[in-house]
């Protein structure tokens, strides 16, 4: 198959399956979701996007229908019909089928939806992007993979009606994440990020950079700055696991980084290395 789409077992072209009005991620956007890569038809990093599924429906109180492992084996499933051998895999849980009301009957059974298209992207990181700041002015469950993206969608609207690639959030003056990614500084050889609380999304490629940087005896400081900070910064970076790990060049119009670039390449090459080792043949 060239794409597939899938609800609840039915699986088909993504243009042929349908999802019903009453499904409550329709008119609440009441679910989570994840994205992984395959390369080679194999998932990368599944685990922990699995693990981080089963945290965000417990923070929601969403049920899912399935134990992880009955999860992961109908992916496996699935990335074999399609023909790429690089793909991209959303899978989203919704809390139900139930008429509109904000209430909810707290035994409902969540809907599974997947979908799953050709990735053409990997490589792309390579390249420097320009990027904006905007307020972020999202509520106080950024930790929560919710389908509920409406200020990141607007963001990364602006974004790219600016000719940039991403919009970077600030509260006040504290920069939190971005509208699909996290955000890094590097100063002194220190490589700095916003903690995982409430404010951003605890990212998986984030977990594999932090844990790069503990490999390579480089310093982190999980640790909120400002955006005077990422301004003045050796480089400012993101990470994201459709985007990989991209440094900028200019933020709201004015050039930023690309005084450490050895350290964004070793970050780069080590991440990609771990990609390919997990998804070797
Ligand atoms: N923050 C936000 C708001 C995101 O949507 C994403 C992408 N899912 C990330 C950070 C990066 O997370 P990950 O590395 O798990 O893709």
């Amino acid at each position: 198959m060239e794409n597939l789409g899938y609800y609840n077992g039915n699986i088909g072209a993504i243009e042929d399956i349908n999802i019903p009005m009453l499904d409550r991620g329709v008119y609440f956007g009441d679910g989570i979701y994840e994205v992984v890569i395959t390369v080679n038809h194999k998932i990368f990093a599944l685990n922990d996007h699995i693990e981080r599924l089963y945290k965000s429906a417990e923070m929601l109180k969403i049920i899912i229908p399935y134990t992880k492992e009955e999860l992961k084996d109908i992916l496996y499933d699935l990335v074999k019909k399609v023909d790429a051998d690089e793909q991209l895999v959303y899978f989203q849980v919704t809390r139900g089928t139930a008429q509109r009301s904000h209430k909810y009957n707290k035994d409902i059974k969540g809907n599974l939806y997947i979908t799953i298209t050709p990735f053409n992207d990997i490589g792309n990181y390579k390249k420097r992007v320009k990027l904006i700041t905007v307020p972020d002015t999202r509520a106080f469950h950024c930790n929560i993979k919710t389908l509920n993206l409406l200020p990141n969608v607007m963001a990364s609207q602006k974004a790219s009606e600016c000719g940039c690639e991403e919009a970077i959030f600030h509260r006040g003056n504290i920069v939190t994440e971005a509208s699909y990614s996290n955000v890094y500084i590097i100063k002194n050889g220190v490589l700095k990020t916003h903690p995982t609380n409430r404010l951003i999304l605890a990212g998986i490629t984030r977990k594999n950079i932090l844990n790069i940087c503990n490999s390579n005896n480089m310093n982190i400081e999980e640790i909120p700055f400002t955006i005077k900070d990422m301004m003045e910064a050796d480089e400012v970076m993101l990470s994201s696991t459709t985007k990989f790990i991209v440094a900028a060049k200019e933020i709201n119009g004015v050039p930023v980084g690309g005084r450490a670039p050895a350290v964004i390449k070793l970050l780069q090459y080590e991440y990609m290395n771990k990609i390919l080792n997990e998804t070797m043949d």
